[in-house]
C-alpha cells in the first residue's frame, strides 16, 4: 500500500478498503469472491443464500449458527438513516401531506430492503475479518 500513489491511500472505495468489500458485497479477506450465491438481490428466494466458504480464498462465511443476527441491528440503523433522509427531503422540502408521505416512505423502505439486508451482512462480516490480499 505504501508504494501506491497517494490517491489510492485516501480513496475509501479502492480495493483493500472495507468500503470496497461492503459496497460490492465481496469477501472481506480476498475482496474477490462474491458473498451471495445469486447476484440479484431482488430474487427473494435466494436473498439470504450465501456460500459456506468464499469461492476464491475459502474463508468461512457462515462462521457460526446465528452469526448474522447482529446484521439485523446494522440493517435497522441503515433503514433509519434512509427513512430520515427521505422524510427530510419529502416532508420538509416538498411539503407533502402525511398520508402520501408515509406511503412514499414505506415504498422506499420496502423497495430497498433486499439491498439493505445484503449490505448489512457485508458490514457485519467486515467488522470481524480484515483484508489479506496474499492469503
Ligand atoms: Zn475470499
Amino acid at each position: 500500500m505504501r508504494n501506491k500513489p497517494f490517491i489510492y491511500q485516501i480513496n475509501p472505495f479502492h480495493k483493500g478498503k472495507r468500503l470496497y468489500s461492503i459496497l460490492r458485497l465481496k469477501c472481506p479477506r480476498c475482496q474477490e469472491g462474491y458473498l451471495f450465491l445469486n447476484k440479484n438481490p431482488y430474487n427473494l428466494c435466494t436473498l439470504d443464500k450465501m456460500p459456506k466458504n468464499c469461492p476464491v480464498c475459502g474463508l468461512d462465511l457462515v462462521r457460526e449458527t446465528g452469526f448474522y443476527y447482529g446484521a439485523m441491528m446494522i440493517s435497522h440503523a441503515l433503514t433509519t438513516v434512509i427513512a430520515v433522509i427521505v422524510h427530510l427531503t419529502v416532508f420538509h422540502f416538498y411539503g407533502w401531506e402525511i398520508a402520501p408521505h408515509l406511503i412514499f416512505l414505506l415504498s422506499i423502505i420496502i423497495g430497498l430492503f433486499p439491498v439493505v439486508f445484503r449490505m448489512a451482512r457485508a458490514i457485519w462480516i467486515n467488522l470481524f475479518v480484515e483484508y489479506k490480499p496474499d492469503f
